[in-house]
C-alpha cells in the first residue's frame, strides 16, 4: 500500500496504532480455530483472566471485536438510561467526541471546559456534584490519557473528589491511549468503567476494544434502559463464562493479545510505565531546546504516551509533517480539532525503545530544517544526553 517504494522500515509514529512486535505478529500468523471449538474455550477463558492484570483489576473484562468508539458506547449504553444526567470533562477532541456520541444516545450532558493545556480540572468536578443535591448525574465520564493534547488526567484524584462530594456517581475513563502505558488501577481508583484499545499500549493492530466493569457497573447495567444489542454485557459474559464470546470474537487478533499481555507482563507494568516516563521526559527535553512549546502546560498532566508540540504563528505542522513523510518515510500525528495545523504530536507508547526515540526525533529535527522552520538544532542531542544520564 505505499505509494512509492521507499527503502528502510516506516516510523509510525503517530500516537496509535502503534508499531506491533514481531512476537504479536507471529502470534496472530496462525489458523484461525473454531471459537465454538474446545481449544478456544480453554484459550479464551485463560486470555480473559490473564488481561484482567493490565487493567490492575479482579473483576471482569468484556472484549468486543470493535475500534475504541464500539466500548465507548458500550460504556455507556450498559451503565445509562435515557434522560440521565453524566458530566463529561473537555480535555480535547476525544473527550469532544465521547460528549457527542452522549449527546446522540439521549444523555443530558454536562461539560466541564478546559483550554486542551491540562487535564480535567478536577475542582470543577467536585463542585458540580456538590451541587447536584439530588444526584441526578449518574456518572461522570474521564478520558485518561487525551490523545489531542498530550495531556494525563489524574484518575486518582477524580476518584478523591467523586468521594469527597460524596456523591453515588459512576466513573467511567477512557484509557484508549494509557492503558499499558501509563499507570492506570481500576480496582484501586473505584473506577467502574474502563474503555481501552488494543491498537496503543497493547501493541496490536486496531481492532480490539475493552471494558473492565465494576461491582457497581454490573448492578447499574441492570436496570439502565439505554437500547443496547452487540454492546450488551449481559450475553457477553455469560459466554465468557466458559471462555466464549457470544458472536465469532476477533481470534486472531486475540492470539495476538496473549502474546502482548505476556510481553508487558514480562517486563512487568512498572518497568514498561518508567520506560514511556523517560521517553516522554527525553522527547521534552529535546522539544524544548528545539524552542517549541509542548501544549501540556502542567507538568503534573504531562503524558508519558505521546508529547503535543506547538509550532510558533505562521509556521504550518501539517506541513512539517507532510515534509517527514516525504523526506523520510516517518508518520507523525496531526493536530485535531482546534489544534489542526497547530501542534504535531510525536507518539512513544507501545512498543518503543532508545533508538526508534532517537530516530524520531532525528526525522523530527531534519524535517525541521528541511521544511524551513526555524529552531536551535541540538534538540536530538539534549534527548541522548537525558537519556545516557538515566539509563
Ligand atoms: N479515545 C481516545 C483517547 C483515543 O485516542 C481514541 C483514538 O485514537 C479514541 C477514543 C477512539 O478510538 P477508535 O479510533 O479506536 O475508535
Amino acid at each position: 500500500f505505499q505509494s512509492k517504494p521507499v527503502a528502510g522500515r516506516h516510523f509510525l509514529q503517530i500516537p496509535g496504532p502503534t508499531n506491533v512486535p514481531d512476537r504479536v505478529l507471529r502470534a496472530m500468523d496462525n489458523p484461525t480455530m473454531d471459537h465454538r471449538g474446545p481449544d478456544f474455550g480453554k484459550m479464551g477463558k485463560a486470555l480473559l483472566e490473564k488481561v484482567r492484570h493490565v487493567f490492575k483489576t479482579e473483576g471482569p473484562v468484556v472484549i468486543y471485536p470493535a475500534s475504541g468508539t464500539g466500548a465507548w458506547e458500550a460504556a455507556l449504553t450498559n451503565t445509562l438510561s435515557p434522560g440521565d444526567r453524566v458530566l463529561m470533562c473537555e480535555t480535547g477532541w476525544f473527550a469532544h467526541l465521547w460528549h457527542e456520541m452522549a449527546g446522540r444516545l439521549g444523555i443530558v450532558t454536562d461539560f466541564v471546559k478546559t483550554d486542551w493545556r491540562r487535564g480535567a480540572d478536577v475542582a470543577q468536578i467536585e463542585q458540580r456534584l456538590r451541587e447536584d443535591k439530588a444526584h441526578a448525574i449518574k456518572a461522570v465520564c474521564v478520558v485518561h490519557n487525551e490523545t489531542s493534547t498530550g495531556c494525563t488526567s489524574r484518575i486518582d484524584e477524580v476518584r478523591k473528589a467523586i468521594d469527597a462530594a460524596g456523591h453515588p456517581a459512576l466513573l467511567l475513563v477512557d484509557t484508549i491511549s494509557s492503558l499499558g502505558s501509563i499507570d492506570y488501577r481500576h480496582d484501586e481508583w473505584g473506577v467502574d468503567v474502563t474503555v481501552a484499545g488494543s491498537q496503543k499500549g497493547l501493541m496490536l493492530p486496531p481492532g480490539l476494544s475493552f471494558n473492565a466493569i465494576s461491582a457497581k457497573a454490573l448492578k447499574a447495567s441492570e436496570t439502565a434502559k439505554l437500547p443496547r444489542s452487540f454492546w450488551d454485557w449481559k450475553p457477553m459474559l455469560a459466554a465468557n463464562a466458559t471462555g466464549y464470546f457470544p458472536y465469532t470474537p476477533a481470534t486472531n487478533l486475540l492470539y495476538g493479545l496473549d502474546a502482548a499481555v505476556d510481553m508487558l507482563m514480562e517486563e512487568g507494568l512498572d518497568n514498561v510505565f518508567a520506560r514511556h516516563d523517560r521517553h516522554a521526559e527525553a522527547t521534552r527535553r529535546a522539544v524544548r531546546h528545539w524552542g517549541f512549546e509542548i501544549q501540556c502546560e502542567e507538568p503534573r498532566h504531562y503524558s508519558s504516551s505521546l508529547t503535543a508540540v506547538r509550532l510558533p504563528d505562521g509556521q504550518s505542522a501539517n506541513a512539517l509533517r507532510a515534509t517527514i513523510l516525504e523526506k523520510f518515510n516517518m508518520s507523525l500525528g496531526n493536530g485535531l480539532g482546534q489544534l489542526n495545523d497547530r501542534v504535531f504530536r510525536i507518539g512513544h507508547l507501545g512498543d518503543f525503545g532508545d533508538l526508534q526515540l532517537i530516530g524520531t526525533l532525528g526525522g523530527v529535527e531534519m524535517g525541521l530544517r528541511a521544511a524551513g522552520v526555524p529552531h536551535k538544532a541540538g534538540g536530538v542531542q539534549a534527548a541522548m544526553d537525558y537519556l545516557a544520564g538515566n539509563a
